[in-house]
């Protein structure tokens, strides 16, 4: 087999995989489309390009999620980091760059690489043979996205997200909220009390349905149309076109009883399902939304129970191409029927520039060490690179699932350490020394 390595698309997760399997002294194609072939949200034809903000979000490693994820990356000699470092602009705690020169940048080391070359134009079919990492990102061309349902069945190739916003469990104030499944069905009791249950009274309910008319909302990017479909329509919508609408949809309050109130008829339910094997997040089903982020938390903190909530995600619909990882890729990202070809960045369903391209830092190293015949195995479940692999690749509910972005929500508890809002200063302290310790050594094993 040849022993290049071809990456599809040459953006966060692209750019990032291409420089790890460079210096690991692979030879690397990229193949970009642009500027050939523009995106509705690209604006050049460089590599690594930032379609929107210019921020990398929080470079707190010791308290962030992201922050840590940014801390591995320069552990690993990470290309997107380094950039970033060198562009940096001010803007307190976190990490914003001057894109322009952050993009350029980028495109002038790879390019200058004596191990990584650029091919212009689109790769509009799935390769049979050779060595690839598919990086198309949320905006994958459109014969490719077609290609890739043709192989993946159409059902596991998603156009669009419709995320509903996600809370972490030990926020819900379970004095309020309770387990129950609708008409207790299933045949466990796992699955009998699958769902979390916030009820709401008349009054409540009919402020809340103020509240969401009331609430800012943000509006789809010229160019990305507004194709969703009734079954995924966001809350508001439903609730402009009735104020009973979302009673007799998603908050209908039939078959359920309150374990704390086994007397009182709730006027209408919020149910929150399982979002993760770990039990540590929640998302609110059916709830996916335009409101803007502050609205978002000042309205779902009206739902009896989540007046506390900490959200690990808040809700959109976006633009968005992305698989159904939890099916569909081994947890060296690879496509599990042609496992020639890898995928990394947001089109595996992580979401945002930090973790798209932590994901090809990660496509980069395991595609090269299988070019090189060295095993390596996928980084450390507790690292935050680990979380976020161990979560696409198995640890999501498959049905359900939607993007993610890096969150302490995605790793194992620390034993020994206090839950709630208390706890959480040492626990995010536990959890990020436990990650820096797990993924130096992975990369020390690298390394010998
Ligand atoms: C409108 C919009 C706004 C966003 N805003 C933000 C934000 O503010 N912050 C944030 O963190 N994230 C944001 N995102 C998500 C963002 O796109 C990702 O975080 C990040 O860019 C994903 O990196 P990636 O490498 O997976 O994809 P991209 O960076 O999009 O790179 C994919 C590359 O593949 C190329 N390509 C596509 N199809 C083909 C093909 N068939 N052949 C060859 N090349 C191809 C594209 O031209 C592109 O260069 C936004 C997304 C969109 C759509």
């Amino acid at each position: 087999m040849d022993k290049k390595l071809h990456i599809v698309g040459g953006g966060m997760a692209g750019s990032e995989a291409a420089w790890q399997a460079a210096n690991m002294g692979v030879q690397v194609v990229i193949h970009e489309m642009r500027p050939e072939i523009e995106t509705f949200a690209h604006q050049t034809g460089k590599l690594g390009e930032m379609v929107c903000s210019n921020s990398f979000r929080s470079d707190d490693d010791e308290q962030n999620a992201v922050g840590l994820l940014h801390w591995e990356m320069r552990a690993a000699n990470g290309l997107i980091m380094a950039m970033a470092d060198r562009c940096r602009l001010p803007a307190g705690g976190a990490l914003a760059v001057d894109r322009e020169s952050f993009s350029d940048f980028v495109t002038n080391t790879l390019m200058d690489h004596p191990n990584v070359s650029v091919e212009p134009g689109e790769i509009r079919d799935l390769p049979e043979d050779g060595h690839w990492i598919i990086a198309t990102g949320p905006l994958t061309s459109s014969a490719l996205g077609t290609a890739i349902q043709a192989e993946t069945g159409a059902e596991r190739l998603a156009f669009f997200d419709a995320i509903a916003p996600i809370v972490y469990a030990e926020s819900i104030d379970m004095d309020v909220a309770w387990l129950q499944s609708r008409y207790d069905k299933g045949e466990t009791e796992e699955e009998q009390k699958a769902y979390l249950n916030c009820p709401m009274t008349k009054d409540q309910y009919e402020a809340f349905i103020d509240a969401l008319l009331a609430a800012e909302k943000t509006e789809f990017h010229d160019g990305e149309t507004a194709g969703y479909f009734d079954g995924c329509l966001p809350i508001e919508v439903m609730a402009e076109r009735g104020r009973e609408t979302l009673r007799h949809g998603p908050m209908k309050p039939v078959g359920l009883t309150n374990s704390h109130k086994p007397e009182e008829k709730a006027y209408a339910v919020v149910q929150l399902r399982r979002d993760n094997t770990l039990g540590t997040l929640y998302n609110i089903v059916g709830f996916q939304t335009k409101m803007k982020y502050g609205a978002q938390t000042d309205v779902f903190r009206m739902i009896p129970g989540l007046e506390h909530a900490s959200f690990a995600r808040l809700g959109g619909i976006h633009r968005n191409t992305f698989l159904n990882s939890p099916t569909l890729l081994d947890d060296q990202m690879r496509l599990k029927s042609k496992p020639n070809i890898r995928f990394a960045g947001q089109v595996t369903g992580v979401e945002g520039y930090v973790e798209s391209a932590a994901m090809g830092l990660l496509a980069g190293r395991l595609a090269a060490a299988e070019i090189l015949g060295i095993h390596l195995d996928t980084a450390p479940q507790d690292s935050a690179m680990g979380a976020l692999i161990h979560h696409i690749t198995g640890g999501a509910e498959a049905k359900t699932f939607q993007p993610m972005n890096v969150n302490f929500g995605l790793f194992r508890p620390v034993d020994g350490l206090k839950g709630g809002r208390r706890g959480r200063k040492d626990r995010y302290k536990a959890y990020t020394d436990r990650a820096k310790s797990e993924f130096s050594q992975w990369l020390k094993g690298q390394d010998e």
